[in-house]
């Protein structure tokens, strides 16, 4: 299967994250701001980097956004210029839209212009840093849905010399633990014997609400 190829519309914090990661991933990126300094300071982490606006169909069309096969809108401020983006990219024929919102209403209109894919860094960061505020032990968390989640867990003291049988992680807790990361290396099936030891980090997937149960008790 061919590498795929992107284009980052709008170069603010979020775009520019994206565009350098799938630059040093070694993707075809191009880069597009309407802003001029911008696009100078990303000449070297993209593929391309052309300045256009992208609520100009014509300017779209001559950056050949539709060749590409994935397209992230990632103008967050201008929630006008957003939306006017989507759309377009829409009606020119992109195959994936990825946007992102600044809030929930923002993200249903993204999803009714054309958006694949609406994204909310702030609210999801935010997310994460809430979880790791009330459990220390929490060090990252991913929502996988409103109702279910994957929490990255520190071994806690209590956890120590214990194997999960012994703790009774899904019988008490109703979460599963499905990897276990000792140092560099990833346990990805741990059996329920395997003891626990101090620095070990748990994957573990459930419910939110079994999930901050485990968070706080354990
Ligand atoms: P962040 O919060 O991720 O920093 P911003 O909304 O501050 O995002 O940045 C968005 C970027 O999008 C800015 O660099 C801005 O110049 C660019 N941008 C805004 N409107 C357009 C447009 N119509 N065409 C191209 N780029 C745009």
């Amino acid at each position: 299967m061919a590498e795929k190829s992107y284009a980052v519309i709008g170069l603010g914090r979020f775009g520019s994250s994206v565009v350098n990661h799938l630059h040093k991933a070694g993707y075809e990126v191009m880069a597009v701001d309407e802003n001029e300094e911008r696009v100078q300071e990303h000449v070297e982490a993209a593929t391309h980097a052309v300045q256009a606006d992208s609520t100009d169909e014509q300017a779209l069309r001559d950056v050949g956004i539709g060749n590409f096969d994935v397209v992230v809108v990632a103008i967050g401020v201008d929630i006008q210029a957003s939306i006017l983006t989507t759309l377009l990219l829409k009606e020119l024929g992109v195959k994936r839209i990825v946007a992102k919102a600044q809030n929930p209403r923002h993200g249903q209109v993204l999803y009714k212009v054309g958006a694949d894919r609406v994204v909310f860094p702030e609210r999801d960061m935010g997310i994460r840093v809430a979880h790791n505020l009330v459990s220390p032990n929490v060090l990252d968390f991913i929502e996988l849905s409103p109702d279910y989640g994957v929490a990255e867990v520190a071994v806690s003291e209590k956890m120590q010399g214990k194997s999960l049988v012994e703790l009774n992680v899904r019988a008490q807790f109703g979460v599963n633990v499905v990897a276990i990361k000792t140092n560099n290396d990833f346990n990805i099936a741990p059996g329920p014997e395997v003891l626990l030891q101090e620095g070990d980090i748990l994957i573990v997937v459930g419910h939110n609400d079994d999930l901050r149960r485990f968070e706080e008790e354990m």
